[in-house]
């Protein structure tokens, strides 16, 4: 069986788990998704396909899985890690971002501020928000007037405006309530109450940040927004 397996220091780790489902297998049933633990494995020195010799469960955070809308989330936010850390050196804030996150899960009773919560930092770990208060084009503050610049992801001054293309209007509004997001607990952002209009821009945005970032398409992403969007 082929397990990727996202480490702290090591980025995403492809293995072979050979006879991992054989019952006296000292693998069996330990490699189920979103399962924490330690592990020993051989690096192969000609792929980069290693061999999984053992794996010791810490955490299986059954909370996350435990009701149809956390499950579609938490496998969202599995992807999205293992998309952001493949090959990756220094993948250990995305690690722990996602590991907190299974921690936090008995407490997540609203996916939808929650996913703003994880993508927000997700982005913020992949440099896309490098400052709420300096340009990133010029490095001058940023006043009135701000766009986002979508290729190059940062904010943009109104100075700057003319100079950098592919950039979109930003509500004052939607900045404040990133750089608040960024700045709170899960907690307290599960009790932001954002409007319609809000919702829709945030969404618009980093859902477009987030498929970019990816450079791939993010196939748990359709369910996640299906089950968000009023059932199957
Ligand atoms: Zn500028």
């Amino acid at each position: 069986m082929l397990v990727n397996i996202l480490t702290s220091d090591s980025g995403l780790l492809k293995t072979i788990a050979k006879g991992s489902r054989r019952l006296k297998s000292p693998l069996r049933g330990k490699l189920e998704l979103l399962n924490y633990g330690a592990l020993v494995y051989y690096p192969s020195r000609t792929s980069d396909l290693h061999i999984l010799s053992q794996f010791d469960i810490i955490n299986s955070f059954p909370e996350a899985l435990n009701t149809l809308e956390r499950s579609a989330f938490f496998h969202y936010l599995a992807e999205l890690s293992s998309l952001a850390a493949y090959g990756e050196e220094g993948s250990g804030a995305l690690f722990n971002l996602l590991l907190q996150m299974l921690g936090d899960a008995p407490d997540i009773d609203a996916i939808i501020p929650a996913r703003l919560w994880f993508e927000i930092r997700y982005l913020h770990l992949l440099g896309v928000f490098p400052s709420f208060d300096r340009c990133s084009h010029c490095g001058g503050p940023l006043g009135d007037g701000v766009k986002f610049a979508l290729k190059k992801p940062g904010w943009i001054c109104a100075r700057c405006r003319g100079q950098v293309s592919d950039t979109i209007d930003i509500e004052p509004g939607v900045m404040a309530i990133i750089s608040y997001i960024l700045r709170n607990s899960l907690n307290q952002v599960m009790k932001l109450k954002l409007s319609r209009r809000q919702s829709a821009l945030l969404d618009r945005l980093l859902s477009y940040l987030v498929d970019t970032a990816a450079h791939k398409k993010i196939k748990s992403k359709r369910f996640l927004n299906h089950i968000l969007g009023g059932g199957i």
